[in-house]
């Protein structure tokens, strides 16, 4: 086994009076996404793009909304989780690529600190982490702004073990 492929794909409604928090950032809107933890749907399908190319089920598997202790918690806090299994496998990311699907709020002014923020948690040069923003062009629950869909595609290899000293 050289190398391992991932994909995940998730979706939140949008509400009213909630706080938005997407790529590990929160972003001034009025409305937030709907969810038992943060709603962060972009740190979901990456979660879920990781767990699939790890062999290991899915988000909902891992971190049930039946359980009180991820109600409301920061979806970077369960990434963390993740990556702490991630390291026990003696794996690493190659590289991740993502896409974002909103129509709004305009999410350029944000990606590259989302890029800052996630590559420090995924432990990737951010020339290894790819975050893609588009609109829906006003097709669809996404396009009326009901929701952001988002989708990511991980690949991982095995860690390269430290070379011991010379004698
Ligand atoms: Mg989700």
């Amino acid at each position: 086994m050289k190398f391992r492929a991932g994909l995940g794909y998730d979706i939140h409604r949008l509400e009213a009076g909630r706080k938005l928090f997407l790529g590990g950032l929160e972003i001034p809107f009025p409305k937030g996404l709907h969810g038992h933890s943060d709603g962060d749907c972009l740190i979901h399908s990456m979660i879920d793009a990781l767990l699939g190319a790890m062999g290991e089920g899915d988000i909902g598997q891992l971190f049930p909304d039946s359980e009180e202790k991820y109600k409301d918690i920061r979806s970077t806090e369960l990434l963390k989780e993740v990556m702490a299994r991630l390291d026990a496998k003696g794996m690493e990311i190659v590289n991740v690529d993502t896409v974002i699907v909103a129509e709004e709020p305009r999410l350029s002014p944000y990606i590259l600190r989302m890029k800052e923020l996630l590559s420090a948690l995924l432990r990737v040069d951010k020339n290894n982490l790819g975050i893609k923003a588009k609109t829906n062009e006003g097709i669809g629950l996404i396009g009326e702004g009901k929701a952001i869909a988002c989708w990511a595609l991980v690949i991982l290899g095995k860690r390269e073990k430290k070379r011991g000293k010379k004698a």
